[in-house]
């Protein structure tokens, strides 16, 4: 017997490697070589090196959490995955949930709650601003919902929820759970699960933690594991059933194959955290975004949010009228081989500043593609003026007193 090549796919060359490009956009995120290095090893999810692997990642996932949280799970699957876990093992049909949307992935949390069956009331922050805690204390009062919903850096349209804090605490005066979407800004900003009384903490691998997409974490509290633990109720998934995840997670046995590979790399890019430790990723990030916000503002961009609500994780830069956002976005990759975004909704492009996009070299480059890449496409902009700026700002930028 013969068989027949394929027709119109033949002969079939590799597509990779091709000219790296440099990832810039809102994730995911370049990788170092040795998450790289380990997320190419396959071994028995259920042996004993996987079992030290576990205990490693919860540890030092508890460090990057700043939790003592003994029911930290691993989701495979998107950040989204991780959402959904949070949601579905907090949220029952009936349950009162207050979201508070003021983007995209919020907007994406009250989207689950209502695929759950909650009864959620959907609190929607004025563009532009930042959650007020005196405003959310007013829904808690009127609605008394048992859960909140909250994205801490909203991607979509770099929005910061800088008041995470002051309403975690309000929350929890209500006696309501908190569940904060943390994705983009875990690990390159502070985050306090224990501190400020959070109950889960949602986080994906590909953009703030600088490893792949695929694997995600969730951290819940004591407080939520007595609610997940309480439910009488059964969950109608069974992927993200966070009591079958303990299966795997505390007690080494099976629930599904765990995404080995995935999970080594989760280990590699958690320990890398830990080696740099909390406090000097976070002074290198807020170095690395203040000065490509000065830079870009040299180039003669303007930046889409005013700085009391401006998130550092992601930027978001303002089109000049005459330009087409797919037109920069195009030229940028194809002639300097730097990958930004576009974005959801507002006319922004946005530069990602998580993980690994926080080196110098990096912006550098980024900087100089994306002025010369408006210059070509014809808006006025001083490429050279960026430059130096984003140079002087590196230079002058003194140590915060960002303490963990
Ligand atoms: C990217 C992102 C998500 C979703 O992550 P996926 O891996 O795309 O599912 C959720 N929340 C925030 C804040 C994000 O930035």
């Amino acid at each position: 017997m013969t068989v027949q090549a394929p027709s119109g796919i033949v002969p079939l060359d590799s597509i990779l490697p091709e000219e790296p490009l440099l990832m810039m956009g809102a994730g995911p995120v370049p990788i170092p070589a040795r998450v790289a290095a380990a997320n190419s090893i396959v071994i028995n999810h259920l042996g004993d090196t996987m079992a030290q692997i576990i205990e490693q990642v919860k540890a030092m996932s508890r460090y990057v959490f700043q939790t003592e949280s003994q029911h930290i799970l691993g989701v495979a699957g998107p950040g989204s995955a991780a959402m959904e876990m949070a949601i579905v093992n907090l949220v029952s049909p009936g349950t009162k949930v207050l979201s508070i949307c003021n983007g995209f992935f919020s907007g994406r949390l009250a989207e689950m709650a209502d695929r759950a069956e909650a009864d959620v009331i959907r609190m929607a922050i004025p563009d532009g601003q930042a959650a007020n805690p005196d405003e959310v204390e007013k829904y808690l009062k009127q609605h008394q919902p048992s859960v909140l919903t909250i994205v801490q850096g909203e991607t979509s349209n770099t929005i910061f929820n800088r008041y995470l804090p002051e309403i975690a605490a309000i929350a929890r005066k209500h006696n309501c759970l908190v569940i904060v979407d943390a994705v983009c800004t875990l690990s390159t900003m502070p985050l306090l699960m224990d501190s400020w009384g959070i109950d889960a903490v949602i986080t994906g691998g590909q953009k703030g933690l600088s490893s792949i997409p695929g694997v995600s974490l969730v951290a819940f509290s004591e407080r939520a594991w007595e609610r997940i633990n309480s439910r009488k109720d059964q969950l109608r998934h069974w992927c993200l059933d966070a009591k079958l995840a303990d299966q795997f997670w505390y007690k080494k046995s099976y629930h599904y194959t765990a995404p080995v590979s995935g999970i080594l790399a989760m280990h590699e890019a958690l320990r890398l955290i830990c080696n740099e430790t909390l406090s000097v990723r976070f002074n290198r990030h807020l170095r690395c975004s203040l000065a490509l916000q000065k830079a870009i503002e040299a180039l003669g961009l303007s930046l889409f949010v005013a700085p009391e609500a401006r998130l550092n994780s992601v930027v978001g830069i303002n089109m000049p009228d005459n330009i087409k956002i797919a037109d920069v976005l195009n030229y940028i990759s194809e002639h300097y081989r730097v990958e930004i975004s576009g974005s959801f909704g507002p006319s922004i492009v946005r530069i990602g500043q998580m993980g690994e996009q926080s080196r110098e070299h990096n912006l550098f480059r980024t900087v100089h593609a994306l002025g010369a890449s408006m210059k070509a496409l014809g808006a006025p902009v001083n490429v050279p003026a960026g430059v130096a700026a984003l140079e002087s700002a590196l230079g002058s930028f003194t140590t915060t007193a960002i303490e963990i």
